[in-house]
């Protein structure tokens, strides 16, 4: 700047010189939420976690879930993920467009548990629930609200809070948001009701980036008739006025092997339980729940967990949800003949399963003699 200029510049504040910080960048929503409705169903990580994607892919998924360690095991592997097998995750995850990825959480935590040594446990399994899921750039990680045993549903909703703020303290969230999963209601279960999982995410809110994930069976069992049309209106009417559905990005589609308000947790195939088809036609093409012009959530996943009784069910019920969504067309293709269920594994399987029944068969012989003689010796008395 030349000498005459600098002298001539006015020294009085201009409010347009003012250090104004460029406003934070939107972070890019993900590429799979390219508005198309997500289907997708729990596949397994057997062997690592990169096979749990391409059995998605085989299956015409375009959405998935996974447990990220053995679900009934408190040692289910390592509670870490190594870095380079998580980086090799989520660079196929993103060459797929799969998602949302959502984590289901080891089955054997209980946040609502009173005795101290089970709720320590269940707080740090939670905790290292969430680090495996933010390692693997999981979108949900969607866990069960526990039992309250012997005490009120009350007390067990407050130790839930409490439960979920110490596992996450001091862990870096990233994207992931965590999804209460209602149940069925068998034994002393909290989430059976829509307003015990809207209380839960009350005391959660300002704290925790968290949701509902709503599983169609469990509703079902619990007693809301999702299986007819007024009763489907109702409840959506109910889980709008609990947690709302805005709050719900992700539905477990599954049919159920037992009544409405059998109160117990069995999955069936899509269309062939208790629900049935056309209740589920219902479901997946209702415009509050499933809209592809926008008025659903974008990107809200129905995703099932449906038994694999044989090779192929897994593949023949991302088929159905597809086709009764009325979107055959857009379902990714699946590969011919694929399953997670091969014809060996199935062999293996079930010979484990006899072998274990027929353990069982010894053990109930063993305990019916030992009681017939224990009868016995009293009859004798
Ligand atoms: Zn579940
Ligand atoms: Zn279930």
């Amino acid at each position: 700047m030349p000498e005459e200029q600098r002298i001539a510049v006015p020294t009085e504040f201009d409010p347009e010189d003012e250090y104004r910080p460029e406003p934070e960048p939107e972070p890019l929503p993900p590429s799979w939420m390219d508005g198309r409705v997500r289907i997708g169903i729990h596949t397994s990580i057997a062997g690592r976690y990169l096979n749990a994607l391409e059995s998605a892919r085989k299956l015409g998924c375009n959405a998935l879930q996974i447990f990220s360690a053995s679900p009934r095991m408190w040692q289910g592997g390592p509670a870490r993920i190594p870095e380079v097998d998580a980086a090799a995750f989520q660079a196929r995850r993103e060459e797929l467009r799969l998602g949302p990825l959502v984590v289901h959480a080891n089955y054997l935590i209980n946040l609502a548990a009173v005795q101290p040594m089970l709720r320590t446990r269940s707080v740090q399994a939670f905790h290292d629930e969430i680090v495996r899921a933010v390692a693997l750039g999981a979108d949900f990680l969607v866990v069960h609200p526990g039992a309250r045993g012997e005490g009120s549903t009350g007390q067990a909703i407050s130790t839930i809070v409490d439960s979920l703020k110490q596992a996450t303290k001091r862990v870096p969230m990233g994207g992931l948001k965590i999804l209460i999963e209602n149940t069925s209601g068998m034994g002393t279960a909290i989430g059976s009701r829509l307003e015990e999982v809207a209380e839960i995410l009350a005391g959660l809110l300002r704290d925790l980036p968290s949701g509902a994930c709503l599983d169609t069976a469990h509703l079902f069992a619990a007693g809301y008739d999702i299986k007819s049309e007024n009763g489907l209106a109702s409840t959506i009417e109910q889980i709008d006025s609990t947690v709302g559905l805005e709050n719900v990005p992700v539905f477990h589609a599954n049919d159920s092997k037992v009544p409405l308000g059998g109160r117990v947790d069995r999955h069936e195939h899509i269309g062939k339980g208790k629900i049935g088809r056309e209740a589920f036609e219902r479901i997946l093409r209702h415009p509050r729940l499933n809209s592809p012009a926008g008025e659903g959530l974008a990107g809200r996943a129905f995703l099932a967990e449906t038994p694999i009784d044989d090779p192929g069910d897994d593949r023949r019920n991302v088929a159905m949800l597809w086709e009764l969504a009325g979107l055959k067309e857009q379902a990714p293709e699946a590969e011919k003949g694929f399953s997670m269920l091969t014809p060996a594994l199935k062999k293996k399987i079930s010979a484990q399963r006899a072998q274990s029944s027929r353990r069982i068969a010894k053990k109930t012989v063993r305990s019916k003699m030992s009681r017939r003689k224990g009868s016995a010796r009293k009859k004798g008395r």
